[in-house]
């Protein structure tokens, strides 16, 4: 396969890729930000103590944030923005590199959803084979969990790669990121089985050009939470469960694709014997195992304020019950608490396995206004209508362009100064 090389950190990224994967370089225009690693940006700037002063900007002082966080038993994963792939504070409203709007309250339902994705090696393992991802515009959020599995240094290439593929399918202009609120459920859906094949078949090509990776694989739980629909796309034992704000009642959306499971279902063993099954974590379907794969299971639910979307690795499973689960997430607002407790719940218990949360919270948002953008230009994009923000800003206009649209159905595209 061919892979694209990095011009700036040399990571040999997937042929679909806008964007580094590792840096954030923009790979079809090496002219920006050379010698910067742009996705370290916001990470550095909220580390400095004195905000008049410029942020560091070493090399390797980007390189020790980086080694730090990959080093540490918990991953706390930033919101990576589908514009630009820079990664940002997972709360932001605003990327501090492209100026997207990020996490935002949707303009019809007003509803908000915000998010924090947390992984730790457990209190067992050497090492973390479990990924997490967290990704947004626009007030859409894009969220994963992959388990990976077949040895350590093979588990850990395995939900990289999956997490890596998925990044570079939904990231940037020409993947449609700017278009993910306009898609039907079934075309989003589309997408992101989409991505969940790719990932598939890039496991299977790497394993074929090293083949001490054999046996590696992965589970995907894929959650993309826009308006008020959440849309999931899942391979594997990972979980997915939806907690309605109204009366905390919690529901598990996705069903396991482990044999342990299908024996329970279909009555062979009871609960309690799957509980201690020794196969109780042989997958019958995973990434990284057949190119067909037996195809990714598709769950669609409407989403209201108060509601939390949970997903989870099975190592919380092991640990923490459904009903712990529900309450932990009514108890808390914020995800991060969420996620953070539920991993500290695993933790004082043990944590067999590595355990991965990520939380998604719903809430209502009065002030639906959504943020003016200042969009820096991405070389191949159309170049953001300043103009037309600035005349919206003096009228009160509706600045969003996709609103504007629904206003004007007539008009497709903004009227700018520049097109005369
Ligand atoms: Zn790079
Ligand atoms: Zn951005």
């Amino acid at each position: 396969m061919e892979k694209l090389k990095c011009p700036h950190c040399g990571h040999l990224n997937l042929p679909s890729a806008v964007f580094c994967f590792e840096c954030g370089q923009n790979l079809h225009d090496f002219a920006v930000a050379p010698g910067i690693k742009p996705n370290f940006h916001s990470l550095i700037e909220t580390e400095s103590d004195h905000p008049d002063s410029p942020p560091p900007r070493s090399l390797e002082k980007v390189n020790a944030t980086r080694n730090d966080r990959e080093n540490a038993d918990l991953y706390n994963a930033m919101l990576t923005c589908l514009r630009c792939a820079a990664i940002n504070l997972p709360e932001a409203a605003q990327c501090a590199t492209c100026g997207a709007a990020l996490i935002v309250a949707d303009e019809v339902y007003g509803l908000k959803i915000t998010g924090s994705a947390r992984s730790s090696v457990g209190q067992a393992r050497n090492n973390n084979e479990d990924t997490v991802g967290l990704w947004a515009r626009d007030g859409t959020i894009v969220a994963l969990v992959a388990d990976g599995m077949g040895g350590a240094a093979a588990g850990e290439e395995a939900s990289r790669l999956a997490k890596e593929t998925i990044q570079s399918d939904f990231t940037g202009a020409v993947h449609g990121s700017e278009g993910l609120k306009e898609l039907s459920d079934a075309e989003l859906a589309d997408k992101m089985r989409f991505a969940v094949d790719h990932a598939n078949r890039v496991l299977l090509e790497r394993i074929e050009e090293d083949r001490t990776l054999r046996g590696m694989g992965t589970t995907v739980t894929l959650a993309v939470v826009r308006g008020d629909r959440l849309i999931i796309v899942h391979v594997g034992d990972s979980r997915a469960y939806m907690i309605a704000g109204e009366h905390g009642w919690i529901s598990q959306i996705t069903d396991d694709h482990s044999f342990v499971e299908a024996l329970l279902a279909s009555g062979h063993i009871t609960s309690a014997q799957a509980a201690r099954h020794p196969m109780r974590s042989v997958l019958y379907r995973a990434l990284g195992q057949t190119e067909a794969m037996g195809g990714a299971d598709f769950y669609a639910r409407d989403v209201r304020a108060g509601d939390r979307v949970i997903l989870a690795s099975d190592g919380l499973m092991r640990h923490v019950t459904d009903e712990e689960i529900a309450r932990v997430a009514m108890l808390h607002e914020d995800p991060a608490e969420i996620a953070q407790t539920l991993i500290d719940m695993t933790n004082q218990r043990g944590a067999e396995d590595n355990v991965s949360v990520v939380a998604l919270v719903i809430s209502a948002e009065e002030d639906t206004l959504v943020p003016l953008e200042k969009l820096v230009p991405i070389p191949g994009e159309q170049e953001p209508d300043h103009a037309t923000h600035d005349d919206a800003h003096k009228t009160g206009e509706i600045i969003n362009p996709t609103l504007r649209q629904m206003h004007n159905p007539g008009s497709s595209t903004p009227d700018s100064p520049d097109n005369s």
